[in-house]
């Protein structure tokens, strides 16, 4: 099976911004830009201009200063929103103009109270005006996929002939699961004419807990772009965490056949910058970049992941900037205590070891993970109770 190279369009400045907690100021939006750059994301989308002036000021800033990735801005398909996103973009390099307009029924009768051939014209105009601004246009079906089928592939037809070179069909509302979104891309492509000349986009989010697995079984179904987003985050309980998508692959490219161009040892850095620019932390279990993904408490774990990391690592901590840490709990064993008091400087006697451990272990029992200042001072009492003639009793 053949590699393909993935695009990867970067939507943490506009649906993660626009998340309730992740508002950032412009300047915010400019340095977490800069390390999405850095991260080697092809697409950034910038922002959504009609939304506010801090939203258009932040995306022409963008567009100024980020030159090698694609910027994109968002607008519905009407003139003022796509005028307003085409002269945000205007100093970019690259700019691509994303316009979007739902195709659900649900959408179009209880949200926009429009008729389908209403939304089909809209769409058709939108593009040609889009077309004013830029030769990249990507158009978005909100709600793509709980839109009827017929219906849909006539708007993925309308928007081609129009101009759209990036088609993008979200599961807005994080609906299906990965067996459905595989057929529903396999049949809108096979419908509409097949990926030449026209890349297929996805846009997953997760209220279901299933954003990156839909986007995998999307790419397996011949979608080229995914958009995602750095932490998962995104309206209600996100998007496809960008971190996820790119290691999956890394990890398992027996089954997963496509590569990024992201520097993977740059996702920490990017998910910590995300976290402290919004002061919203990262749950500590959270794939890849958790503070937990790498941490290992339980003794069994410790004593395996000492001896080959391999036994409790699928992948090198080092390898998306995170660094592999043995917590001393109340589950920990021998093997990470002396490992934790070597580090430290102190090789200790058997005898030693057991009052360290025992200690360690009591301390765990009443507080959370126990620092290596307090394992120093544990040490430390010990030595200096055997140099007075002590028994060496364990320190509290
Ligand atoms: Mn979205």
């Amino acid at each position: 099976m053949a590699t393909d190279r993935l695009i990867i369009f970067d939507t943490t400045l506009r649906d993660g911004e626009q998340a309730p907690g992740f508002s950032m100021n412009t300047d915010e939006k400019l340095l977490l830009a800069r390390q999405i750059d850095a991260l080697g994301a092809d697409i950034i989308e910038a922002g959504f201009p009609i939304a506010s002036d801090d939203d258009a000021r932040a995306v022409k800033l963008i567009a100024e200063e980020i030159r090698r990735p694609v910027i994109a801005g968002l607008a519905r398909c009407d003139p003022d929103d796509i005028e307003r996103a085409g002269q945000s973009l205007r100093p970019a390099a690259r700019p691509r103009l994303h316009t979007f307009l739902a195709t659900s029924d649900l959408h179009l009768e209880r949200k926009l109270r429009m008729s389908r051939e209403e939304c089909l014209r809209a769409i058709s105009a939108g593009i040609t005006q889009a077309g004013e601004y830029a030769d990249d246009i990507e158009f978005s079906a909100e709600d793509a996929t709980r839109s009827d089928m017929d219906f849909l592939c006539r708007v993925v037809e309308t928007a081609i002939d129009a101009g759209a070179t990036t088609i993008n069909l979200p599961d807005t509302v994080g609906f299906l699961v990965p067996r459905e979104i595989e057929a529903f891309f396999t049949e809108v492509i096979r419908r509409t004419g097949g990926t030449d000349g026209v890349v297929f986009s996805a846009h997953c989010h997760d209220d279901l807990g299933l954003a990156v697995a839909n986007t995998l079984a999307a790419i397996k179904a011949g979608v080229r772009q995914v958009e995602c987003t750095i932490n998962g985050i995104g309206e209600r309980a996100g998007n496809a965490a960008l971190e996820e998508i790119v290691m999956a692959a890394r990890v398992r490219p027996d089954q997963l056949f496509y590569t990024t161009s992201i520097d993977a040892t740059q996702l920490v850095r990017a998910s910590r910058l995300l976290s402290e620019l919004t002061g919203e932390p990262v749950q500590a279990n959270k794939a890849i970049v958790g503070r937990n993904a790498f941490a290992h408490e339980a003794g069994i774990h410790q004593h395996g992941v000492i001896s080959d990391r391999r036994t409790y690592e699928i992948m090198r901590p080092e390898d998306v900037g995170a660094e592999s840490t043995l917590v001393l709990g109340k589950h920990s064993g021998r093997h990470a205590v002396k490992r934790r008091c070597e580090g430290l400087g102190h090789d200790l006697t058997r005898d030693e070891l057991d009052v360290v451990y025992r200690a360690v272990v009591e301390l765990a029992r009443r507080r959370k993970p126990v620092s290596n200042a307090r394992i120093a001072a544990i040490v430390d009492g010990l030595k200096s109770a055997a140099t007075a003639g002590g028994a060496g009793e364990g320190p509290a």
